[in-house]
């Protein structure tokens, strides 16, 4: 579902990523680990084009991310076919980024309607659907500011799902959150996953990676150092870079 093969990515003369690849299947559940500044955002947002690659191809579900091939040559794909890619790949950011002016519901029910067409009706439908799956039916009427940071999330993967995407970007997902409420949002994480959703999840939760994930990936320095089943990665690591950040996590 997502193929990220040798992507190069520099900000300046600072090389943030150098040479990365990553697969994921459909209905696998990766998760990325590694220590601040490794380059795991940065390697998010290339799945999405919300940043360029200098180097490499991104495909999700077989179609190239922002670029057009022709023969052997690629052109970049014009930004209302970029917003279309992006509709496909939903992303959830540490830290939420609601509508403030717009209830529940509206922020759920927004993109389909104004990205991809929706009725308002179909929309609203579907969007009441997926906060009872999040668990918040009585919240559709609320304002982000009256929620926990931990119901904010939720209405976050909400609004993500409602765009039906092919896989779904987690971006410390529960980093901005107090420590009471981790567990809800990792709860409907983990829900998600049980039900098949394609899930790409940059986390320090090292539980929930034991847990969830199919594969851990372990990133330093703009590189995958090392990946595999969370018990070959997380119980035996391989690599002293990762022995070294596992003994500073656990
Ligand atoms: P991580 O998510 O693993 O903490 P990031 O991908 O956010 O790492 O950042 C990796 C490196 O790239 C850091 O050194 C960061 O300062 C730099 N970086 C990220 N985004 C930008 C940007 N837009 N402009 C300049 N430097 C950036
Ligand atoms: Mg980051």
């Amino acid at each position: 579902m997502v193929d990220v093969r040798g992507v190069h990515k520099s900000f300046g003369d600072n090389e943030v990523l150098r040479g990365v690849d990553l697969q994921v299947g459909a209905g696998e559940v990766v998760v990325v680990l590694g220590p601040s500044g490794s380059g795991k955002s940065t390697l998010l947002r290339t799945i999405n084009h919300l940043e360029k690659v200098d180097r490499g191809l991104v495909r999700v579900d077989g179609e190239l991310i922002g670029y057009r091939q022709r023969g052997d040559k690629l052109y970049e794909l014009r930004e209302r076919e970029v917003l279309r890619q992006r509709t496909h790949i939903g992303f959830v950011f540490q830290n939420f980024n609601l509508f403030p002016h717009l209830t529940v519901l509206e922020n759920v029910v927004e993109a389909p309607v104004s990205a991809q067409g929706k009725p308002v009706a179909t929309a609203r439908a579907e969007a009441l659907r997926l906060l009872a799956r999040v668990g918040l039916s009585d919240k559709e009427a609320a304002y982000p500011r009256h929620l926990s940071g931990g119901q904010q999330q939720r209405v976050a993967i909400a609004r993500a799902l409602a765009l039906e995407p092919k896989v779904l970007l987690f971006d410390e997902p529960t980093s901005a959150l107090d420590p009471e409420l981790v567990g809800e949002v990792l709860d409907v994480i983990k829900d998600l996953a049980r039900g098949g959703t394609t899930m790409v999840v940059v986390t320090h939760e090292i539980g929930f990676a034991r847990e969830v994930a199919d594969t851990v990936v372990f990133m330093d320095g703009g590189v995958v150092v090392e990946q595999g089943t969370p018990a070959e990665v997380l119980d035996d690591p391989q690599h002293p870079r990762t022995r070294a950040f596992l003994s500073k996590v656990l």
